[in-house]
């Protein structure tokens, strides 16, 4: 059996772990268990979505309505955008696979921040592209033009704010890149834009503003994060109608489920359940941003649902994670980007103090 070159050098994609296997190989109760790991919405899902889904439960033996009229509509006048600039996917990451089919090939190459969304890589990978990285886990978009003159990529990826490191670039800066930069394909990722636009206006990114003024620019959005429907699978590409287009041609029949496509479209009608956990979200972030100034951990100004602590070294960031999960708390290591350094997710108030005493409890160990 023979399988494709391109595939030799891919490593699987690390998800953050469930509470199932924290439940099989500790034995700790599901309820003692804090999952900070994946940057849901803590929150949970709206009640008014979660009605709607229960009440149309009954219809899941019927594929949904392919055309995604009224997620699209609805999405259309959010961001008062054309239906036909819009693509629906199983996650965003659905559309950023689209992406990287519709461009790239053996020969391509695209240019990303030295640390940043891990399915860049592996989805440019799978077409054969080379990765072309910024050597500053930044969005140093200086960096990223010389990048871009010397090395003619084909896709740009730009994540703001960026995960894992939570930092956000401004507008002003983006659209002066932007000007210089035609011929790529460019992918702005907002996966976390809600939180970010909250908490400083400098840092929104309109998607219509973006597709009014660069024919070369995709934005992704998603549901899974501020709009607590990460077990649905919905997300959405943002372009000029010719991207759009071709996206639309590597999209199977029925990409997400009757459930989901009726939950994102519900979810966008309650959008006060998303500013509400926004809110909450920022004013717990301060005690994450206490705790690191106490203990003098340096961490990166988050402006989305999650905050990035750099571990001095004599505190590995793997060891920690593997002692907190043995006390029921799921955080995300960064060591495979090569930093010693834990992404957590912002929790309830009640999760956050657990986690600040187990933590607390931890650390002691050493
Ligand atoms: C979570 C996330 C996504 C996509 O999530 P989906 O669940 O596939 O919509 C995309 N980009 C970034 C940076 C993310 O953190």
């Amino acid at each position: 059996m023979r399988f494709n070159e391109e595939l030799k050098n891919i490593k699987t994609y690390e998800a953050g772990k469930p509470i199932e296997l924290v439940v099989r190989d500790f034995g700790i109760n599901e309820k003692d268990i804090i999952k900070l790991a994946s940057n849901e919405n803590p929150y949970g899902t709206s009640q008014k979505v979660i009605e709607a889904v229960k009440n149309i439960a009954d219809k899941m033996y019927m594929y949904p309505d392919d055309s995604m009229y009224d997620l699209k509509n609805l999405l259309s006048k959010k961001f008062n955008v054309n239906s036909n600039e819009i693509i629906i996917g199983a996650g965003s990451d659905q559309v950023l696979e689209f992406a990287s089919r519709a461009v790239l090939n053996n020969k391509s190459k695209v240019l990303m921040s030295k640390i940043t969304f891990a399915m860049y890589e592996i989805y440019a990978m799978q077409q054969g592209a080379k990765i072309i990285r910024s050597s500053c886990y930044r969005h140093d978009l200086d960096e990223f033009y010389e990048l871009y003159k010397k090395e003619n990529p084909d896709i740009i990826f730009i994540c703001t704010p960026n995960n894992p490191t939570g930092d956000a670039i401004d507008k002003d800066y983006l659209f002066e890149f932007l000007k210089k930069v035609d011929e790529p394909l460019i992918i702005v990722d907002g996966a976390y834009m809600e939180y970010a636009s909250f908490k400083d206006k400098n840092k929104k990114i309109s998607p219509k503003e973006l597709i009014e003024n660069f024919e070369n620019v995709l934005y992704l959005g998603t549901f899974s994060k501020a709009y607590g429907l990460g077990g649905m699978r919905v997300g959405y590409g943002i372009a000029n109608r010719k991207i759009i287009e071709n996206l639309y041609k590597l999209r199977p029949p029925f990409n997400i489920t009757t459930l989901s496509l009726k939950a994102a479209t519900e979810a966008l009608k309650d959008e006060e359940f998303v500013k509400n956990s926004i809110e909450k979200n920022f004013s717990q972030m301060e005690r994450y941003v206490n705790y690191a100034l106490k203990k003098g951990f340096e961490f990166i100004d988050s402006y989305t649902n999650f905050i990035t602590y750099i571990l001095p070294k004599d505190i590995n960031s793997k060891d920690i994670s593997n002692r907190l999960m043995k006390k029921g708390i799921i955080i995300r290591d960064l060591n495979s980007y090569g930093m010693n350094a834990i992404r957590i997710t912002i929790g309830t108030k009640e999760q956050n103090s657990i986690f600040f005493e187990k933590f607390d409890e931890v650390l002691n160990e050493y």
